[in-house]
């Protein structure tokens, strides 16, 4: 195989708790993550010359080593010796800084994609030793579909599939910083810490009420005093009927789960009235 062409997944946190801020700056996690249909399309073809070529359709992306496809190839390259080049095509479609992993998503990608047209032959437990070197939330994005991710986010289980829903997905035109929310998340003085095992429960029972009713994320304590128009989008899917609502990761994407797929195509037509929402997409959960 010489090339291949690979879907590479977004992902939400249908819980998103903070349990300890360690001295090295790092934090703990409990997070329930789930992959989503909306993916960008990864393309990588060998080529002769020792090089890494990378290009991406949006151009204030970087293309060179700092691109976590560009470093994942580089490392991989190193490691197993490979004296072969790669050329790059990254098309992206999920937002960008919006706390869906997309970053991480590309470089797991991108590893399985190497693994693949390399004949490497490795197994994924040795892809998700590769990955943590590059990013806390890759070897989640290597495993994929519903899971459980602790420490710092690197430490997976498995668990029960999310129910089939409609899951709305609105990314307002702001940035935020990943490192700004978790800088000025007040630990100790949270009052509220979301319920990661009952949700863990809810999902083995294919509970979706259970599950939207449990939708928590500690990272809004930061975000939504900050940026209103968070809680606004929330606001608005709720009303639209979704059964939850809530941002994912450190934001500012907000997703909304809805029964029925009639209900989350209009509730998405709705939101042209808040100018603010710049992307937005109707998907389902993804296992993989
Ligand atoms: P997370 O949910 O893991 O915090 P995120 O969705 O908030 O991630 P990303 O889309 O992964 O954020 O992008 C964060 C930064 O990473 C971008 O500002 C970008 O410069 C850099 N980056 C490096 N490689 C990529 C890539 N392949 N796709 C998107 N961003 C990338």
């Amino acid at each position: 195989m010489d090339s291949i062409v690979l879907k590479s997944y977004g992902k939400i946190n249908l819980g998103l708790d903070v349990v300890k801020r360690r001295p090295d700056g790092y934090h703990e996690v409990r997070m329930i993550m789930q992959t989503v249909g909306l993916y960008d399309t990864l393309t990588m073809k060998k080529q002769k010359k020792d090089e890494i070529t990378m290009r991406c359709d949006l151009s204030f992306l970087p293309t060179d080593q700092k691109n976590l496809v560009y470093q994942a190839a580089a490392l991989m390259k190193e490691k197993y010796g490979i004296s072969a080049g790669v050329e790059i095509n990254l098309r992206k479609r999920i937002p960008v800084a919006a706390g869906m992993a997309g970053g991480s998503s590309n470089c797991a990608a991108a590893i399985k994609g190497m693994n693949q047209i390399f004949d490497l032959k490795l197994s994924t437990e040795e892809m998700c030793e590769i990955g943590v070197s590059l990013g806390a939330d890759v070897p989640y994005c290597i495993w994929g579909g519903t899971a459980l991710a602790e420490g710092i986010g690197e430490k997976l289980t498995r668990i029960s599939p999310m129910p089939d829903c409609q899951i709305l997905i609105a990314k307002p035109g702001i940035s935020v910083s990943t490192a700004f929310v978790y800088k000025n998340l007040p630990l100790d003085q949270l009052q509220h810490h979301p319920d990661i095992d009952g949700m863990l429960r809810n999902l083995e029972e294919k509970d979706l009420d259970g599950i939207c009713s449990k939708l928590e994320n500690v990272l809004e304590t930061v975000t939504i005093p900050r940026y209103p128009i968070i809680r606004q989008i929330k606001e608005h899917l709720l009303t639209m009927g979704a059964e939850g609502a809530l941002m994912s990761g450190s934001g500012p994407t907000v997703f909304g789960i809805f029964k029925e797929k009639k209900t989350a195509k209009k509730a998405l037509e709705s939101l042209r009235s808040i100018q603010e929402v710049k992307q937005a997409y109707v998907v389902e959960p993804v296992q993989q």
